[in-house]
């Protein structure tokens, strides 16, 4: 039985034309700065996103970190959503490992903190308080695309108070793909997005589906600051062309087609949303929401298993699509949904349900 693996847009394999980019890859020594294929992703990713320079980094997580320390120092604070990433997701390593404090605020559906609690949260300069140094944004953010506006007003905002702008981009491709639409330009997309930003972190290991690798964008001195902060976390990796290949390569050949990852959520949104006991909460991008009625999420979750299909959540269960994922998968997966409703699955199946939820 083939399966569909519907956790997160992670769990692509590299494509057979990815696996040999990786086996031709020129590589060097990128601890000495000499790994060719390395400083050509670097300096093409820096393009891209209209920064001066770029780093790669061994995973969002590992990226978002050294551009929260290069930011900040020691007794400084940024200000994260309650629910982004780089504050809940993160192990606490911006406090773990740079002392910097974050101040989170709520969020509503979309992901956005109020440009009046930004405004609160910033403190002034006063010996009372932690340094407001930094305004972390995530776009997308929980499949949702922020809207340009929001990112315009949230970060002049943070500019008018002398608070730098970090985007947590980990699926910013997605949101530049939504933007684009299908057909439009990507690329150009994904610059208007990170025009707002003094850095941005975007992973390749999601959606654009290579096997590791992220990557942090800013001036050429913050990059310099994360490049010994990387060091010191363990980051200087050797002959790691071999993953920028396959960085390289999804960018030549996975971003234009994003919007296929889009269109098949929709796909899977639509079916679901015509079952009585399911309520579809957002399917913007590459991520299905679903809320499940009366409780039943885990054994919904545990008869989807039992047929090949896996997702993620309990009361709202989420549906990731992605490379590996076709038009006929989702049709499986709905087909499975909907003899779940008729079937009436009773409670046995609990046993065997996973309680996993995550951003992963
Ligand atoms: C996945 C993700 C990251 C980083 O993930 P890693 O698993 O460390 O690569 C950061 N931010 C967001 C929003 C993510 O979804």
């Amino acid at each position: 039985m083939k399966i569909i693996d519907l956790r997160s847009d992670t769990v692509t394999r590299p494509t057979a034309a990815m696996r040999e980019a990786i086996a031709r890859a020129e590589v060097g020594d990128d601890v000495f700065g000499d790994d060719p294929t390395v400083l050509a992703l670097q300096a093409r990713v820096a393009e891209l996103t209209g920064m001066e320079a770029a780093l790669f980094m061994a995973s969002g997580t590992q990226s978002n970190l050294c551009g929260l320390l290069a930011h900040c120092q020691r007794g400084d604070e940024y200000i994260v959503g309650q629910l982004a990433h780089t504050y809940r997701y993160e192990g606490g390593g911006a406090a773990v490992l740079g002392s910097i404090q974050p101040q989170p605020l709520t969020q509503d559906a979309q992901g956005r903190m109020a440009l009046a609690d930004i405004a609160a949260a910033i403190k002034p300069d006063d010996p009372h308080f932690a340094r407001s140094k930094l305004l972390c944004l995530e776009n997308t953010w929980n499949g949702q695309p922020m809207p340009h506006s929001y990112l315009a007003e949230a970060t002049a905002l943070a500019r008018q108070h002398g608070l730098a702008c970090h985007l947590d981009g980990a699926r910013v491709f997605n949101a530049a793909a939504f933007d684009a639409g299908p057909g439009g330009d990507v690329f150009a997309a994904l610059r208007r997005i990170t025009a707002h930003f003094d850095s941005v972190s975007v992973c390749f290991s999601k959606g654009l589906g290579a096997p590791v690798g992220s990557i942090l964008c800013g001036s050429r001195e913050l990059i310099g600051r994360a490049h010994r902060i990387r060091k010191m976390v363990g980051g200087g990796l050797r002959q790691v062309g071999l993953l920028a290949a396959a960085a390289n390569h999804a960018l030549d050949h996975h971003v234009q087609r994003l919007h296929e990852d889009h269109a098949l959520a929709e796909q899977l949104a639509e079916g679901l949303g015509g079952i009585p006991g399911l309520s579809v909460r957002s399917a913007a991008t590459n991520i299905v929401f679903v809320d499940v009625a009366d409780g039943r999420g885990a054994a919904l979750l545990a008869h989807l298993k039992a047929r090949g299909i896996w997702a993620t959540g309990l009361i709202g269960l989420r549906f990731v699509t992605h490379l590996d994922v076709d038009s006929a998968g989702v049709e499986r997966t709905l087909a499975a949904v909907r003899e779940f409703f008729s079937a009436d699955a009773g409670p046995h199946d609990l046993a065997t349900a996973q309680s996993t939820a995550g951003p992963y």
